[in-house]
C-alpha cells in the first residue's frame, strides 16, 4: 500500500533526490520549496509520473508555521496521514560571528530547526492514531563537528541532533521511529552557491574550493550523490529499521572519524 511521505524542501537537491526515491517506490508525497512555478509543476509532473502513488506540492514556507499546519493537514485530507515525515529544508549563510546579520540567524533557525519541530507536532498525533511511523531529519555532518563561519548552521544542525534523541525516546513505545542522516557535502545548489563566494574571498580558483575547502576533511575527496542519502531515507522508512531510533547515520565520505 502506498505511504504517505512528507519531504519538506524537496524541489531541488537531497529533499528531491528523496522524492524520486519514495515517488519510485510507489508512495504518495508532498513535494515542498521554493522556485518558478512551472518548474515545480514540471518536478511533480515527473515525480508524479514515476511510480503509482500520487504527488502533490504544497507551498508552505518553513519559517511560517500556520503554513506548516497547513502542509500537514493536506497530507492528512490527501492521504489519510504521515507515514513517513522527512525534515530536509535548508538554507545556509556564512559569516562571522560579529557579522552575522541577526535576521539571517533567526532566518536559519527557524528553517532548519524550528520547522522540524513544527512538522512534528502536527504529525505525530497523526502517527499515534496509525500506531507507526517514521521521522528522519537530514541533519549534517555539521550535526556532529563545528566549522568556522557556520555558526547558525551548525547551531541548528546540532539542534535538529538532540531534537532527533529527544523525540525518538518520547514515541519509543508508540512504532515510531525518529533519526537523522549525516551528510558530508553533497554537490547541490546550497553548496554550489558558496563556490564562487568562497573563491572570491580565498582569492583562489573555483575548483581550489572544491578540493581544499569544501572536501579538505571528507577522506574519499569526493562528493556524496543525492542518492545515496535517498537509499538510507528508504532503509530508514522500512520495517527492518523498526530498532533504529534516536541516532543517526553519517554519510560523509570519511570526515566525522577524523
Ligand atoms: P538545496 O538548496 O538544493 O535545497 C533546499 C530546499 O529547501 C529547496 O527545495 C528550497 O526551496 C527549500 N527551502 C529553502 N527555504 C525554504 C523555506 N523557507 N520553506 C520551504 N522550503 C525552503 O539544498 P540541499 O543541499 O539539498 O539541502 C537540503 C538539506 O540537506 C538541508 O537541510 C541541508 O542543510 C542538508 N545538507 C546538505 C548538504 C550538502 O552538502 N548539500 C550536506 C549536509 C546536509
Amino acid at each position: 500500500m502506498s505511504r504517505s511521505v512528507v519531504i519538506t524542501g524537496s524541489t531541488s537537491g537531497i529533499g528531491l533526490g528523496i522524492a524520486r526515491a519514495f515517488a519510485a517506490s510507489g508512495d504518495n508525497v508532498i513535494i515542498n520549496g521554493f522556485g518558478d512555478r512551472d518548474e515545480i509543476e514540471a518536478i511533480r509532473a515527473s515525480l508524479d509520473a514515476q511510480g503509482s502513488g500520487t504527488i502533490l506540492y504544497h507551498p508552505a514556507d518553513m519559517t511560517k508555521p500556520i503554513d506548516i499546519e497547513h502542509m500537514i493537514l493536506t497530507a492528512r485530507d490527501r492521504f489519510g496521514g504521515v507515514d513517513v515525515l522527512i525534515n530536509n529544508a535548508g538554507i545556509q549563510h556564512v559569516a562571522k560571528i560579529e557579522e552575522f546579520p541577526p535576521e539571517k540567524w533567526d532566518q536559519l533557525i527557524a528553517i532548519l530547526l524550528s520547522s522540524a519541530f513544527h512538522t512534528m507536532r502536527h504529525a505525530i498525533p497523526l502517527m499515534k492514531s496509525q500506531g507507526k511511523g517514521r521521522i528522519i531529519n537530514i541533519a549534517s555532518a555539521h550535526g556532529l563537528v563545528a566549522s568556522p563561519f557556520k555558526s547558525a548552521y551548525v547551531a541548528a544542525k546540532h539542534g535538529i541532533m538532540g531534537l532527533t534523541k529527544t523525540a525518538a525516546l518520547e514515541l519509543a513505545r508508540d512504532a515510531i521511529t525518529v533519526n537523522a542522516i549525516c551528510p558530508g557535502f553533497v554537490l547541490t545548489p546550497l553548496v554550489e552557491k558558496q563556490i564562487p563566494d568562497q573563491a572570491r574571498e580565498k582569492g583562489i580558483s573555483e575548483a581550489e574550493v572544491k578540493d581544499e575547502v569544501l572536501l579538505r576533511l571528507q577522506a574519499t575527496k569526493e562528493f556524496v550523490a543525492v542518492e545515496e542519502v535517498a537509499e538510507a531515507a528508504i532503509y530508514l522508512a522500512s520495517d527492518a529499521a523498526r530498532s533504529i531510533t534516536g541516532t543517526h547515520i553519517s554519510i560523509d565520505g570519511g570526515w566525522t572519524a577524523q
